[in-house]
């Protein structure tokens, strides 16, 4: 093959023109470009050529022989006419109908004359008509040669480029140039259609995860559509009025899918963007825009060797950081190991080193397609990661979001708790000092009046201080009782027999205003010995004696407080019934409350009874619960884990 550079002209205004003819696709094309007379004197140019060739070789029987005769022309010089002459011989004893195609799709202007003996047929073709209205709507320029039994027809060929190329031509029968193209077009058809297929899931991928990479690739995907378009022809029927851009559109997106291969490449393989290999792949894309401009139109062998390159280049760069990335880089590694072996093909055809054939122009078909697989299954790896990764951050956030829940909830339950204590702490002080003040305040009165009048009984008197002294005492005892278990460390561990805790309970009580009359009644169905602390168990005990002792029934005749210790599991029950006065039921909730009194008798009280005992029951792990009636009694049940 012999390509040669062209001389090119008004690059801008071809580039806005194929811009415009995109916008209007299937406007008309005007094939006015002038059509040469044949006149006696270009007669003799075309005798004076060297191109003149007989070709009188076509024979036989149309359908059974010789199904196609190739011609092959060269042109070295843009800037002239190429004029060629043969002639076709059928020297068959049928009248034979041929089909004469150029397989080069894109000659600028092309006239032929076909001289037979009755006179001259002219037929021509444009590159500006739209291949809706050509008589055989085929991408290439396609002639009707009819020749009768045993005639000789002359063939007289202009040929006009803007490019130097070879301009292979072809007799083909009918019949073989229906079948050779139906399975062509079925072909493109699988190809274009597996490419189009990548391109809609691209874009379907694109607006689901947004991943830039994505952008680049559909770029590439549409480039190298474009250019296997325009490459074999195919194009013109998407942009009939523009067929004679066809070339300019071809180079272009050529460029831009070697472009789009390398930066998609770069970016994939998520290659530094402040890197020194970065640079390089910028360096080489400049190079290939500013070439592409250069060129416009032309394609020369240059173009092949710098398109070759870029595929190796980028295949190198796959393998190079293959290991830096993820394991998507081994399909892109494996899809341009394909495309490069493949294009390696094409490229020795193009460059002259092993004929040009089927296989060189196939090859590319193959290499495209075989890389898209590939490059797919990069994607999926990819995104499939990509879900993974966004899968587990969000899985992350999630047990984040959890924890800190937990810790507010937890922050605002220890502050809640701190707020309740600091309150407590604050009536505990309040009410404290105000329990103690009274007995201090009866004590100073009392004094006073002993001091003023001598004539009081003095015995009395002291007896009241001293009843007042006892009260003040045993208050401050409540007090100390609940300093001591709220604040003190975990209760020690003692053996305890509950026998004997109660008899000392009742000698403690012997003095007790009321004990007298009260009957004390202990059933123990529970033989071992419990450990416990001392100090909590006595709490418990003590103030719930003395409340069946303060609070008994005065008008019963016999008031008792029965205790039952006995167990269920692994707790201890103990059980204190009584039969006095009873606790109304819309105040059982409140008497555990700290310094809540709520009986008369307990003015001079604390308040603190049953709040100590529940904090003791607490202390120990356990639970108490009350069941009272009005005037029938009251029973208290504690529940202690052992
Ligand atoms: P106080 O110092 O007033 O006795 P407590 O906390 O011991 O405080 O008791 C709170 C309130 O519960 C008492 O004022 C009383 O009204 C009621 N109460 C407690 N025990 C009995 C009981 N056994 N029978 C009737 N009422 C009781």
């Amino acid at each position: 093959m012999r390509i040669q550079r062209k001389p090119n002209a008004y690059p801008l205004k071809k580039l806005l023109l194929t811009f415009l003819s995109f916008c209007c696709l299937y406007v008309s094309a005007d094939p006015s470009k002038k059509i040469i007379e044949l006149s006696p004197d270009l007669e003799e140019v075309l005798i004076d050529t060297s191109y003149i060739v007989e070709f009188d070789s076509v024979q036989g029987k149309p359908a059974t022989v010789l199904t196609v005769h190739k011609r092959l022309f060269f042109n070295q010089d843009p800037s002239k006419n190429l004029w060629a002459k043969f002639k076709v011989h059928n020297n068959s004893d049928t009248s034979i109908s041929w089909i004469l195609l150029s397989h080069f799709y894109s000659i600028d202007e092309l006239d032929i004359w076909v001289k037979r003996k009755r006179g001259t047929e002219f037929l021509f073709f444009r590159d500006t008509m739209s291949i809706y209205n050509r008589l055989i709507q085929h991408k290439h320029p396609t002639f009707n040669i009819y020749l009768e039994k045993d005639e000789t027809i002359e063939l007289l060929f202009r040929i006009k480029n803007e490019s130097a190329f070879e301009y292979p031509f072809v007799f083909m029968t009918h019949e073989s140039f229906y079948s050779k193209f139906f399975k062509e077009y079925l072909l493109y058809g699988l190809f274009y259609g597996f490419l189009l297929f990548v391109l809609v899931s691209c874009i379907i991928n694109f607006i689901f995860f947004r991943d830039s990479v994505l952008l680049i690739y559909i770029f590439c995907i549409l480039s190298q559509i474009t250019y296997m378009l325009f490459r074999d022809g195919n194009g013109l029927y998407v942009v009939p009025s523009a067929t004679e851009y066809a070339d300019l559109i071809k180079n272009l997106s050529r460029s831009a899918m070697s472009i789009s291969l390398l930066l998609y490449t770069g970016i994939f393989l998520k290659i530094d963007r402040k890197s020194w290999m970065f640079k390089i792949i910028l360096l080489i894309v400049v190079l290939r825009t500013i070439y592409s401009i250069v060129l416009l139109e032309d394609t020369t062998v240059n173009t092949f060797h710098f398109e070759f390159f870029i595929i190796v280049f980028c295949t190198w760069l796959a393998f190079r950081f293959y290991s830096s990335v993820d394991s998507e880089a081994r399909y892109m590694a494996m899809g341009l190991s394909f495309l490069s072996a493949v294009y390696a093909v094409h490229y020795v055809s193009i460059i002259g080193w092993f004929p040009s054939g089927a296989y060189a122009f196939w090859s590319l078909y193959l290499g495209i397609a075989g890389e898209n697989i590939f490059f797919a299954l990069a994607l999926t790896e990819r995104f499939k990661r990509a879900r993974l990764d966004k899968f587990r951050q969000e899985q992350m956030n999630r047990e984040l979001e959890l924890l800190v829940e937990q810790r507010t909830e937890t922050v605002q339950m220890q502050n809640r708790l701190l707020e309740a204590q600091s309150n407590e702490l604050n009536l505990f002080l309040y009410s404290a000092s105000h329990d103690l003040k009274g007995p201090l305040k009866t004590i100073e009165g009392l004094c006073n009046v002993g001091l003023l009048d001598v004539s009081v009984n003095h015995d009395q008197l002291f007896e009241m201080i001293k009843m007042k002294l006892r009260k003040l005492e045993s208050n401050i005892g409540d007090l100390n009782s609940v300093t001591k278990l709220k604040y003190s460390n975990p209760v020690s561990d003692q053996n305890i027999d509950l026998k004997l805790l109660h008899q000392d309970i009742m000698d403690r009580f012997e003095k007790y205003p009321g004990f007298e009359s009260m009957a004390f009644e202990l059933n123990i169905d529970y033989k071992e010995s419990v450990r416990f602390d001392t100090f909590t168990i006595r709490s418990i005990y003590q103030n719930i004696v003395e409340n069946a002792i303060k609070y008994r029934d005065r008008s019963k005749e016999h008031s008792f407080l029965t205790i039952s210790i006995y167990k269920e599991g692994n707790l201890l029950l103990i059980e204190f019934e009584d039969n006095g006065q009873g606790i109304p039921a819309d105040k059982t909730e409140k008497i555990f409350e700290m310094f809540y009194r709520g009986n008369e008798e307990s003015r001079e009280d604390t308040g603190l009874g049953l709040y100590i005992v529940k904090l003791a029951v607490e202390k120990l792990g356990g639970k108490i619960t009350v069941q009272s009636e009005l005037g029938v009694g009251t029973t208290f049940l504690v529940r202690i884990p052992i």
